[in-house]
């Protein structure tokens, strides 16, 4: 993967909360309590036992959302070696997805894009979903249309989970905006009624919509030509070899791997998320066809 240098990067796509809830006593001011710690316990759970990259409903939690200081942020990515800064490169990334998005979701949906910000937080986070603590994992909460990551995720990923490649990265986030693409299209919303109708059927119906947003990764992952808002590309290449680590990433978090990882067995009526094998199946389904609609998961058949 190489990015390009002189991309701008346009962090007014970035909502940063980061001086918020970390280090330094912010953690005081976030109210736990109610809908949203019980939320968050269910949450937790489900992440330790394989439910990253999650699509966050904590229910009962709602209220409205903190807003950031992108100030620091802003200064960071105006200086010319700025992609070097974790920061500033998943600024980036979240440019080029919704870059993608932005002339792809009316193609295949035929309704305009609505951009989704993605918020930086340290530690703990108030959402529209409730508040969420950095153990969640990344997440989309559909009540505010945000993705929430905190970025130290990464190192978890690479050190705990074995995932250590580059292109971890922009997939987890292109992961994420597949959900938000799922809520703008009214996919999510369908699957929630259907989990209503067949609560025993909610974690097969879970499963679809993740491995929906792995293949939407994919999809992306093939037409990442997008530029900036200068006209000039952002990714000067994406290899084989990029791909090959998302792939990796993918079967990383499969729920069979995390599973086996938190020293349980391996419980298919648990999954969430699909399995290592799924997940890879459908990152590159969603890569070699290039397009959303081979990513028909709630097909009859599609996923066994
Ligand atoms: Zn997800």
């Amino acid at each position: 993967m190489e990015l390009n240098e002189n991309a701008r990067i346009d962090t007014s796509q970035i909502d940063d909360q980061r001086s918020a809830g970390g280090g330094g006593g912010g953690i005081g001011g976030l109210p736990i309590g109610g809908g949203g710690l019980t939320g968050i316990i269910v949450t937790v759970l489900v992440a330790l036992v394989g439910g990253y990259f999650g699509i966050n409903n904590l229910s009962g939690g709602g209220g409205e959302p903190q807003t950031g200081d992108n100030t620091s942020l802003q200064q960071e990515c105006s200086q010319s070696d700025a992609i070097k800064q974790l920061d500033c490169r998943n600024a980036l990334f979240v440019n080029s997805i919704q870059d993608y998005w932005a002339d792809a979701f009316p193609q295949n949906f035929g309704d305009p894009y609505k951009p989704s910000k993605t918020v930086y937080f340290s530690n703990q986070v108030r959402t529209g979903c409730g508040a969420a603590d950095s153990g969640t994992g990344p997440f989309y909460c559909p009540a505010d249309d945000r993705v929430y990551i905190d970025l130290t995720f990464y190192r978890l990923l690479a050190d705990q989970l074995g995932a250590p490649g580059e292109f971890a990265q922009p997939y987890v986030l292109a992961h994420e905006y597949g959900h938000h693409i799922q809520d703008l299209a009214g996919t999510e919303a369908a699957m929630r009624r259907e989990q209503e109708r067949s609560p025993g059927d909610a974690n097969k119906l879970s499963v679809k919509l993740e491995l929906q947003a792995d293949c939407y990764a994919g999809v992306w992952a093939k037409n990442a030509t997008g530029t900036d808002v200068g006209g000039q590309k952002i990714f000067k290449s994406i290899s084989d070899q990029d791909i090959q680590e998302g792939l990796d990433t993918a079967s990383k978090i499969g729920d069979d791997t995390l599973q086996q990882r938190s020293g349980g067995s391996v419980n298919p009526a648990e999954f969430t998320h699909g399995t290592s094998a799924q997940r890879q199946q459908w990152f590159r389904q969603g890569y070699e066809s290039g397009s959303p609609k081979n990513c028909d998961t709630f097909a009859a058949g599609a996923v066994s």
